[in-house]
């Protein structure tokens, strides 16, 4: 398979793979003392899919899927942050919006909306004023890779 095809076959990956590497990987990331709203891994990931699927794997602040940030990055378009625990963009993140991850406060975010609200407290007024913005942005890059067919 040519490389380019099998970038292409990457992208549509199906829903239900995609949710069951994303549940070991949250899963795995699971902490006790951290996460105290969860009861436990499993409590975790299953909250963490439950959001996934309510959100169509969407940013909950800039409503865009985590799909199409994904082949934003994948086709330069967008920079990926490297760190010293892996690469951070590419997968949406669990932002606590208090000093607790509880499932009534906790949503997902993508990489870029997460690390630009951490000092915004409101989460409705960080994603009215900025998400919405964001969400245009992305959907300009987006745009322009559809229009370019890559
Ligand atoms: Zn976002």
């Amino acid at each position: 398979m040519r490389s380019q095809d099998l970038e292409k076959s990457r992208q549509f990956i199906d829903l239900e793979s995609y949710y069951r590497i994303e549940k070991l990987r949250v899963a795995k990331n699971y902490n006790r003392a951290k996460h105290r709203g969860f009861t436990d891994k499993n409590d975790f990931a299953d909250w963490f899919i439950d959001q996934l699927e309510a959100y169509n794997c969407k940013c909950f602040y800039c409503e865009t899927s985590i799909h199409e940030i994904k082949r934003l990055i994948d086709a330069g378009l967008l920079k990926q942050r490297n760190t010293r625990f892996g690469h951070r963009g590419k997968i949406l993140e669990v932002d606590k919006n208090d000093n607790d991850y509880t499932k009534e406060q906790c949503v997902l975010s993508c990489y870029y909306c997460n690390n630009d609200k951490s000092y915004t407290s409101d989460k409705d007024d960080y994603k009215e004023h900025f998400g919405a913005n964001r969400h245009i942005y992305f959907r300009g890059l987006i745009d322009k890779l559809n229009a370019n067919n890559v």
